[in-house]
Formats: structure tokens, C-alpha cells, sequence
């Protein structure tokens, strides 16, 4: 045997490291579409277009008019760990910026034929650099591009066929496309977005800043029956400085699937079991057993009170005071149950 042969260790090449770190992120074109549009909303975009083709496999082009990247920096927006969102651990205690770790660019890059063009509004021409997946050097050059950024994706997982064989139908991968957008458009109905798929438009959804408009665009994205039989959800607790808002649904719009349930803390969308107990709680009265209620919510809490550094889709949040987090939201949402609900019906139902 040779197993007490000495294999001597070796620094991993930037790609290779990028590509066992795009294991983590990037599972999909979905979860390409979601650090990219991220991005954009770091960028304080206000306007976000993404063209697809075949379930964004092929192509993911994204385009916002945010505060773009300088030149000198465009190389290094590719590299692993760099990142203009915090500088020091004391600022991931108060992070507001959806993304913080400096990976998504990289890992994508890593796995793609990637092409990033930007131009800050104070820089009279946009550059742009591109990498194809196998030598991470990137290479410099001018291009024409209003002020924004526009990130282009293409022929994900060519060079790592054992991650393509996971990929699934096109309408499959569209399908979770087209979640991840209605999660961020549900999480900012001040930026206008669009998505095309192979040229066909899917959704146009301009700022939506009165009652009205926001509910045109909960329509749109969650169809006419969800607004129908919404419930208003806005509470605050001045001590503890917690506010619950949004929109839940009536018992009589439950689902047979939790399949209509968004919830954001501080504008990041989470699942969590302290979360989800508080709601079932709250409809417990109203809704039969296997039902689900359908709700669009938003926790807002002070920063340094919720850590969101816990896994690297960041879908999680550990609330330093989850006790408390937990009987707000269910006393928020009993109320509004119970102030709808005739007495008859909390009482007969099981
Ligand atoms: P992170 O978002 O965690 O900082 P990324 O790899 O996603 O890491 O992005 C790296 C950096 O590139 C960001 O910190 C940001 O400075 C810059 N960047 C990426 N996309 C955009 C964009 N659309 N507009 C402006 N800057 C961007
Ligand atoms: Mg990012």
C-alpha cells in the first residue's frame, strides 16, 4: 500500500478555490440571480432589468443604473474576499447591505463566462472585465454603458459538468428564477424591475409607492385572490422598538401549501423556526389542520439585535432575543385575526 506515501500539500489555485466556495452559493441560475440583484440593491439601483434565456443557463443579464464600480476597482470585484461592504467584524454587528462577504462574484466567475461593464456616474466611460471560468485574470476593457452596471452570465456550470447534471428543466430553473425575483420585489416596492424570458416579458413591475400600487404589485406577484383577502398588518412596540407591517391573509384564503409565505427582517427575507411558530400560533384558532395562511411581512429591528452572519445564503438569522420576537409577532397577528374573525368562527374552528 501507499497510503503512508507523503503527498506534499499545495496551495489551491485561485479557481479551484472559488469553484469549491461556488458550491455554497451557487446551486443555480436562480441563486446567480439572486447575488446579482443583490447587488444591484447594494448599489442603491432604482431600476433593475434581467434577461433570461433557457431557464438563465445560458444567459443571466442583469442591468441597474446604481452607483456602478470605478474602473480601478473592476478587477478586483472578481477577486475572493474583496468587498465594499464592510471593513472591520464590528461592522458585520450592524450590516444593512444584503451582501458582506466578497464571494458571489467570484464563485460565479468561477463556474461561468462571466462579464461585468460599469461606469460610476462620476466617470466619464464605462469599462468592463470578463473572465472565462479556467484563468481568473481578468482582462481590462472600454465599452460603452450608461451610469449602472450590467453583469452578464453565461453557460453556467461549463466547466463543471457534475454540477450541470443537477441542473433541471428549463421551466424548473425558471420557475425558481422567477421566486427569487418576487422575493426582492416583494422586499422593494420603491425599484422597479423587469424580467424577460427568451425575449418574452414575464413581469414589468414599476415603483410602486402608494397603497394602491403596492397592491397592484402584490397582484402581480401573488395573483388578484392574495390582495382580495388581505389583511393590513402594521404594529409597533416603542420599548423594545420592534414594528411588524405588511400582509396576511384571511383563514379563508389558506393554502394547501406553504407556498405564499414571505417574511423579511430588516428587509432580508429569512426562514426561521421562532418565525414560523409565531405565525402558526396566531392562526391556530382559524385554520384547519394541513392549512397554510399566505402572508407577506416585515420585521424591522434594530441591527445589532438580529445576526445574520449565520450561513452563506444568509437565509437565516439568529434573534439575540427571539422570546420576545416571538410573542410580538403572534400577539401582532392574533389581533389582527381576531378583529376580523367573528367569535362563532374562532370557536368552531379546530
Ligand atoms: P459582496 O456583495 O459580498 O460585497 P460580491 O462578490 O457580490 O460581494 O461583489 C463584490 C463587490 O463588487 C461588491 O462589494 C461591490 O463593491 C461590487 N459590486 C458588485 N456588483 C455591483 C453592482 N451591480 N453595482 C455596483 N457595485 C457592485
Ligand atoms: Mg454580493
Amino acid at each position: 500500500s501507499n497510503s503512508l506515501v507523503h503527498t506534499p500539500i499545495r496551495l489551491l489555485s485561485p479557481q479551484l478555490a472559488n469553484q469549491i466556495a461556488a458550491g455554497e452559493v451557487v446551486e443555480r441560475p436562480a441563486s446567480v440571480v439572486k447575488e446579482l440583484l443583490e447587488n444591484s440593491l447594494d448599489a442603491g439601483a432604482r431600476s433593475i432589468s434581467l434577461e433570461v434565456e433557457q431557464g438563465g443557463v445560458r444567459l443571466i443579464r442583469l442591468r441597474d443604473d446604481g452607483g456602478g464600480i470605478h474602473k480601478d476597482d473592476l478587477p478586483l470585484a472578481l477577486s475572493r474576499h474583496a468587498t465594499s461592504k464592510i471593513a472591520a467584524l464590528e461592522d458585520l454587528e450592524a450590516v444593512m447591505s444584503l451582501g458582506f462577504r466578497g464571494e458571489a462574484l467570484a464563485s460565479i466567475s468561477s463556474v461561468s463566462r462571466l462579464t461585468l461593464t460599469s461606469r460610476p456616474p462620476d466617470q466619464s466611460e464605462a469599462w468592463s472585465v470578463s473572465v472565462e471560468g479556467r484563468d481568473m485574470a481578468p482582462t481590462l476593457a472600454p465599452a460603452a454603458h450608461p451610469p449602472g452596471s450590467t453583469v452578464e452570465v453565461r453557460d453556467l456550470f461549463f466547466n463543471t459538468p457534475a454540477r450541470r447534471k443537477f441542473l433541471r428543466t428549463e421551466k424548473t430553473e425558471l420557475n425558481h428564477l422567477e421566486e427569487v425575483v418576487r422575493r426582492l420585489a416583494l422586499s422593494r416596492f420603491d425599484v422597479s424591475f423587469t424580467l424577460a424570458h427568451n425575449a418574452r416579458t414575464l413581469y414589468q413591475l414599476r415603483p410602486a409607492m402608494s397603497e394602491l400600487e403596492r397592491e397592484r404589485r402584490l397582484s402581480l406577484l401573488l395573483g388578484q385572490p392574495f390582495i382580495e383577502h388581505a389583511l393590513v398588518v402594521d404594529m409597533a412596540a416603542e420599548a423594545s422598538g420592534l414594528r411588524l407591517h405588511g400582509w396576511i391573509t384571511q383563514p379563508t384564503h389558506s393554502r394547501s401549501q406553504a407556498d405564499q409565505q414571505y417574511f423579511f427582517v430588516n428587509g432580508r427575507i429569512i426562514k426561521d423556526k421562532v418565525v414560523s411558530h409565531a405565525v402558526r400560533q396566531a392562526y391556530q384558532d382559524v385554520l384547519f389542520n394541513g392549512r397554510h395562511p399566505a402572508f407577506v411581512l416585515y420585521l424591522e429591528l434594530d441591527p445589532t439585535l438580529v445576526d445574520v452572519n449565520v450561513h452563506p445564503t444568509k437565509h437565516e438569522v439568529r434573534f439575540r432575543e427571539s422570546r420576545l420576537v416571538h410573542d410580538f409577532i403572534y400577539r401582532s397577528l392574533h389581533r389582527v385575526i381576531a378583529q376580523m374573525t367573528p367569535a362563532s368562527v374562532m370557536e368552531s374552528a379546530v
